[in-house]
C-alpha cells in the first residue's frame, strides 16, 4: 500500500529524501538509520516552520480523546490512517489487538488513558490480513508467539460452528478477524478501569473497528459500548453459534443460519421496512428480526431480543 495516498494531514507527511522517491511498491526503501534521523529533522524542522511554537505547545502535556488498541502490523499506522496529528490519539499495539487480564501493559494503557486522560472513545482496530490471526487459525508452529495468540486459538475453536460454514478462505480468515476485535472490545469494557468509570458516570465509549489493508478505509463492526449493561450485546455476538452477520441488522437485508451449542440450527431473517420501525435509541444494533424455530414457528423480535433468545435456547 502506498502510504502517501493514504488521508492525512499535511503536517505528517514525511519529506522525501533526495535519489530515494516513494513508489507503489512495499519493497523496503532500504533507508538506514542516518537516512530516518535525517528525515526526522526535516519533519520537525518543516512544523515548526509552519506553525510556530508547535512543540513547545506538546511538550506541555496530552489531552487526546481517544486511544487506539490496535495490531502492530506496520501498514496500519493509527495516526495516518485516522489523518490525526500528535496528541489526539493515545495508542497502545501489539500483535492482533489483544487485550488480556494478565498484560500489564494494555492494562496500564486502558488506566492511565481513563482516568488520568479521560478519553472520550477507546478504538479497539482489528484488521483483514492479520498476520497473528491468521497464525492462530493454524496449526504451524510459531514459537513463543503461539503462547500469545493461545487465547485467539481458543476464540476461534469456540466460534468452529460458524467458521466451518464459511467454505471461502479469505472470508473464514476476515470473520475471524471481526471475531477477535469483537472479544477485545469485550475485554476493554471488562477490565476495572472501565467498569469503575461507568459506576462513576464517566463518559467513555468503546468501539470495535476494522481496518482493511486492501481499501485503506475502516469499517465500522456496529459494536458500541458506553456502560455495564451494553457488554452482554458483544457478549452475545461471541457466543459459539452467532455468525458476525448478526451484528449488523441495520446494514444487511440477508438471512443468517445460526447453529446454536445444541446443534440446532435456527433462521435469523432481517427485515429492513420491521428494522426500521422498532429500531430504538441507542440500541446496538436495534431492529426486528423475524426468528423461525425448527416447526417453522415464526415471530418478530428486537435484534437484542432475538439474540439473547438464542443464547438462551428460547426460540
Ligand atoms: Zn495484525
Amino acid at each position: 500500500m502506498n502510504t502517501a495516498e493514504l488521508p492525512h494531514t499535511a503536517e505528517l507527511s514525511v519529506p522525501q529524501i533526495a535519489g530515494r522517491p516513494r513508489s507503489n511498491s512495499i519493497a523496503p526503501r532500504q533507508l538506514t538509520p542516518a537516512d530516518v534521523l535525517a528525515q526526522n529533522r526535516a519533519w520537525a524542522a518543516k512544523m515548526e516552520r509552519e506553525r510556530p511554537g508547535f512543540f513547545e505547545e506538546m511538550a506541555k502535556g496530552q489531552s487526546p480523546e481517544y486511544l487506539w488498541i490496535g495490531c502492530a502490523d506496520s501498514r496500519v499506522p493509527p495516526n495516518v490512517v485516522l489523518g490525526l496529528e500528535p496528541g489526539e490519539l493515545f495508542v497502545h499495539r501489539n500483535i492482533a489487538n489483544c487485550v488480556y487480564s494478565t498484560d500489564l501493559n494494555v492494562l496500564g494503557a486502558i488506566q492511565y488513558s481513563v482516568e488520568v486522560l479521560k478519553v472520550k472513545y477507546i478504538l479497539v482496530v482489528g484488521h483483514y490480513g492479520c498476520g497473528g490471526v491468521n497464525a492462530a487459525m493454524s496449526d504451524n508452529d510459531h514459537g513463543t508467539l503461539d503462547n500469545w495468540l493461545l487465547p485467539i486459538k481458543e476464540l476461534y475453536e469456540n466460534k468452529e460452528p460458524v467458521l466451518a460454514g464459511i467454505k471461502d478462505d479469505k472470508h473464514r480468515a476476515e470473520t475471524m478477524v471481526e471475531f477477535n476485535t469483537l472479544k477485545s472490545v469485550e475485554s476493554v469494557c471488562r477490565t476495572k478501569s472501565l467498569q469503575n468509570a461507568w459506576k462513576l458516570g464517566q463518559e467513555v465509549k468503546v468501539i470495535g473497528w476494522v481496518y482493511s489493508l486492501d481499501s485503506g478505509t475502516i469499517k465500522d463492526l456496529n459494536v458500541e459500548v458506553s456502560s455495564p449493561a451494553d457488554v452482554y450485546k458483544v457478549t452475545s455476538l461471541l457466543a459459539p453459534g452467532v455468525g458476525i452477520d448478526a451484528a449488523y441488522p441495520t446494514t444487511r437485508d440477508s438471512e443468517s443460519t445460526l447453529r446454536r451449542p445444541d446443534g440446532k440450527i435456527a433462521l435469523v431473517r432481517n427485515d429492513a421496512q420491521e428494522r426500521k420501525d422498532l429500531s430504538g435509541p441507542g440500541e446496538l444494533g436495534a431492529g426486528a428480526v423475524e426468528t423461525a424455530n425448527a416447526k417453522g414457528g415464526k415471530r418478530k423480535r428486537s435484534f437484542s431480543e432475538a439474540i439473547q433468545a438464542f443464547i438462551n435456547l428460547k426460540f
